[in-house]
């Protein structure tokens, strides 16, 4: 069977050359004579490998030294809760920006730690759009802003950086980050689950300003706290190693490419022309406001949705997979983070085009 096109929104797709390289050094790892899961995660081959991990992290995202790169478990849901837990400093308060599903959740579990300042939300508009950053309400005495740069559900991304002036920026990136340079000098936190646009899942990205850390509540359990994470080089416990070691894979990879400028501007072309063939169509419609719209996840609805079924399955056959939308929403979602070659995106509009000429 040849690959395919894989548009799930995660797990998603991971590049097919570090894929390979995987497979090749799946049972001996550089001469080791075994693989790189099976080794201590305090041997001096996984060291090395973490080490390289975060090296590239630091080289793409440009991340000032006064940052902890850390990479943890649990997912991207577990920061929902370890935020609070290590941010608020003291402050009963913290700031909140809801433009979608995954907002919503990190609100529901900050709840349990602290008071939400709900100081903006797009749920009106069923999340299709950002709120001007003028109606924002944020209180100057929050502990942290929380806001998610893209609502992988939605379709909705803020291709704008909220200042927040002296209230650390919090950004639930899992979905978007390295789609495109960052001014993470910008951010009190940055945090990222792994199987969008890093690597498998099991690991998650967190960079963190060097002063918000180490004044956890007192309840925090030590695998939580980032102190002593950073302290243990993100090795408190075992790590995911072999997470950790793919995810190093694809750093390399996304340097190969030409780094996040070069990445920006093959993501930005790669959604563009999608939104163009959605645009001039008349049978497939987004119902997000164009100035927010996503480049990772593009959600997409039929004009006849009893057709459904029947895209899906065509498009499956096609060798282009895991369009169904979100159960939440319905309809299609094609999810094109940094792994999706340009070629996917072209076969797709093929695809939706020639489906509308025979059904429309
Ligand atoms: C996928 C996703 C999550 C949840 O990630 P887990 O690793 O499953 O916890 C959270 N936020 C966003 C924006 C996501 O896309």
């Amino acid at each position: 069977m040849p690959r395919v096109y894989n548009f799930s929104a995660g797990p998603a797709i991971l590049p097919e050359a570090v894929l390979k390289q995987a497979q090749e050094e799946l049972l001996d790892w550089h001469g080791a004579g075994a693989s790189i899961m099976e080794m201590s995660h305090r041997g001096k081959e996984f060291v090395s490998v973490a080490a390289e991990a975060e090296q590239d992290v630091r080289d793409l995202l440009g991340v000032p030294n006064n940052y902890k790169v850390l990479f943890l478990q649990g997912g991207a849901s577990t920061q929902f809760a370890t935020i609070p837990m290590n941010l608020l400093r003291g402050k009963a308060t913290a700031d909140y920006i809801l433009t979608g599903a995954w907002g919503k959740k990190a609100i529901s579990d900050a709840k349990k730690y602290c008071t939400v300042n709900l100081a903006a939300s797009s749920e009106e508009g069923k999340f299709t759009s950002i709120p001007s950053f003028d109606s924002w309400s944020l209180q100057k005495d929050s502990a942290y802003v929380h806001y998610t740069p893209n609502e992988t559900i939605g379709g909705v991304e803020f291709h704008w950086v909220p200042k927040t002036g002296d209230v650390p920026l919090v950004a639930d990136f899992s979905s978007t980050i390295f789609s495109r340079p960052l001014n993470v000098s910008r951010f009190g936190l940055i945090y990222a689950g792994a199987q969008k646009n890093i690597g498998p899942a099991g690991v998650t990205l967190v960079i963190v300003r060097d002063d918000l850390i180490g004044h956890a509540l007192p309840i925090t359990p030590s695998v939580f706290d980032y102190a002593k994470q950073a302290e243990a080089d993100s090795m408190l416990n075992t790590p995911p190693t072999f997470g950790v070691y793919l995810a190093g894979l694809v750093f390399k990879w996304v340097k190969a490419q030409g780094g996040l400028e070069a990445m920006a501007t093959i993501n930005e072309r790669k959604a563009k022309k999608l939104y163009a063939a959605i645009d001039g169509s008349n049978f497939y419609s987004n119902p997000v406001e164009k100035a927010s719209r996503s480049w990772m996840n593009v959600p997409f609805i039929l004009a006849k949705p009893e057709l459904d079924k029947e895209f899906l399955s065509g498009a499956t056959s096609a060798g282009l997979t895991t369009l169904e939308g979100h159960r939440s929403v319905g309809g299609m979602r094609a999810s094109i983070y940094n792994a999706m070659p340009e070629a996917g995106v072209d076969a797709l509009i093929s695809y939706m085009v020639d489906f509308e000429k025979r059904k429309a």
